[in-house]
């Protein structure tokens, strides 16, 4: 078996569900700037209405986005667990935490040293 913490694919899975994870809260931190921004800007009311449904699909894409996307460990989805999705920063399966491919610097540095 690999070791995940070298193995190209598994370091770009996991860097695909960071990417995902980041785009889903990108999304909803832009939420009240942006509708702040289209009142300001167009002073409508009808034009934040569309600005709105457009902020609105993007969230539905990003939140299914990251709903299915599969852990890397496990193959199961790693933020849902039945009907409903949990945006936890390890998976629901296997505990998998989302940061596990990036090892800190010492660790690293003792791993590279004890292998042939
Ligand atoms: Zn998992």
């Amino acid at each position: 078996m690999s070791d995940p913490t070298t193995d190209l694919s598994y370091t770009q899975a996991m860097k695909r569900l960071r990417h995902r994870r980041w785009f889903l809260w990108g999304i909803i931190l832009i939420y009240v700037p942006v509708i702040w921004l289209s009142l300001r800007v167009t002073g409508s009311d009808r034009a934040t209405a569309i600005v709105f449904a457009v902020w609105l699909l993007l969230v539905c894409v990003a939140v299914v986005r990251a709903a299915f996307a599969l852990c890397p460990r496990c193959g199961n989805t790693f933020h849902m667990n039945g009907f409903v999705p949990l945006y936890l920063r390890q998976c629901v399966h296997c505990q998998l935490h989302i940061t596990e491919d990036s090892l800190p610097a010492e660790e690293a540095d003792t791993e590279e040293e004890t292998s042939p």
